[in-house]
């Protein structure tokens, strides 16, 4: 028997942090939780901690550390550590083989570099870093050879189709989108969608954030920007096709014309369990797609009229530097404010539009220049009523 692959989980107790959870308790034998993080829930951390035996865990909030240690309901055998070093001392961890990201927005970033620098593999759920700092990440990667694993389900996809073909025979990436929750409804309808509206998704269970990013596309528009990135192609081989009933993850298009697809039931555990095990394959954690019962699978073009959000992350990524990092964190301004009722569904875009004319973005941004657009950026959102 082989010995089980040693996985840190940034991000533990969100929506892809309990899909995690879920591939290891199925492949225990295979994977084994040594490192977990998360900003403040630590009683869910905690049963974590207990049920997986985990060795090293991460509250980023000083305020839910200090009270977890009040409540002593970590196992001893954990050492319970809090803060930014923490974070990244936990993605170098000396045992660990994967560092699985699953925290949301930029946070993200510096942990995976550290974990890169230290040559551990990458299972890439967070986009908002690879938005922010994809230029950096991937020469890194590259400069250190450990395999960037995309977990994000589109770019899985992709990534799954890519296996055996060189990059000069690929001709477009089709990323598959569901057109979230209000596909449906008249353009007109959007001035009166409240937060309860947008954080239910119809396909996928998810976080609120890109529960939100989904209904606007500014989700698709973030993964446009990723697969950039992790694929290297530039924008005008790179589309978006909405697809309801989100079984079909995404395409790509060769040279002469064959198109591969991924499939399977929109369940972030295929996507996970694939990062986790590859090159290996193992049986899945919930069924796949039962072709003895009939069904049938759409596509058809987005109005970009109705999803604004989506023409603007095309020109983010046209302009390079850094409009891809203003987008982002307008978006998350913009997706914050709209939850806290400061400001309506349909003015999300136009704070994004507002942001991208106020910052002057610097030519090829370093790190540092990023984060400093990325707080300014938030500041413009912040104050600016659209
Ligand atoms: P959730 O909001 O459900 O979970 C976020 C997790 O990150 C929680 O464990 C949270 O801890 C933790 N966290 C947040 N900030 C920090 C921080 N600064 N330091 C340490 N831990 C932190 O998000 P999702 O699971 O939905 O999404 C995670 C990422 O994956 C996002 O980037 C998202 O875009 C991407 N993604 C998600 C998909 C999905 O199906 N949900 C699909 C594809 C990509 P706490 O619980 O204590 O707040
Ligand atoms: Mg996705």
């Amino acid at each position: 028997m082989t010995t089980p692959k040693k996985v840190v989980l940034l991000g533990a107790t969100g929506s892809i942090g309990s899909s995690t959870l879920r591939v290891l308790r199925a492949h225990s034998d295979r994977l084994q939780l040594v490192g977990v993080a998360a900003q403040s829930r630590h009683n869910e951390l905690a049963a974590i901690c207990r049920e997986f035996d985990v060795s090293h865990a991460v509250l980023q909030d000083e305020k839910a550390y200090l009270r977890a240690l009040q409540a002593g309901h970590f196992p001893a055998t954990t050492q319970l550590s809090s803060g930014t070093e923490a974070l990244t001392e936990l993605a170098t961890l000396a045992e660990a083989d994967i560092v699985l990201v699953a925290v949301v927005g930029v946070a993200g970033l510096r942990p995976t570099l550290a974990a890169i620098e230290a040559g551990k593999d990458i299972a890439l759920a967070n986009k908002e870093l690879l938005v922010l700092g994809g230029a950096h990440v991937i020469k890194a990667a590259k400069r250190k050879g450990v395999r960037l694993l995309p977990t994000d389900s589109e770019h899985n996809a992709i990534f799954q189709c890519l296996q055996g073909y060189p990059s000069e025979q690929v001709d477009k990436l089709i990323l598959t989108a569901s057109g979230g929750q209000f596909r449906d409804t008249p353009e007109k309808e959007l001035a009166v969608v409240t937060p309860e509206m947008a954080t239910k998704h119809p396909n996928w269970s998810m976080g609120p954030k890109i529960t939100v990013d989904s209904a606007t596309m500014a989700n698709k528009g973030l993964e446009l920007i990723e697969a950039h990135w992790l694929f290297g192609l530039e924008p005008d081989h790179l589309e978006v096709v909405i697809h309801t009933q989100s079984l079909v993850h995404s395409f790509v298009q060769f040279i002469d014309g064959s198109i591969l697809a991924q499939v399977s039931p929109p369940d972030m555990t295929f996507a996970i369990q694939h990062c986790l095990l590859f090159p290996e394959r193992a049986p899945s954690v919930t069924p796949s797609i039962d072709f003895h019962k009939a069904f049938s699978l759409d596509f058809s073009p987005p109005e970009y009229a109705k999803y604004p959000c989506l023409q603007l992350a095309y020109n983010a990524l046209r302009i390079g530097d850094a409009a891809p990092a203003i987008f982002n964190a307008a978006n998350e301004v913009a997706v914050e404010r709209f939850l806290a009722k400061e400001i309506s569904y349909l003015d999300i875009p136009k704070l994004i539009e507002y942001s991208l004319t106020q910052i002057v973005s610097p030519l090829s941004p370093s790190l540092d220049q990023l984060f400093q657009i990325d707080t300014e950026t938030r500041d413009v959102a912040q104050a600016h009523n659209p």
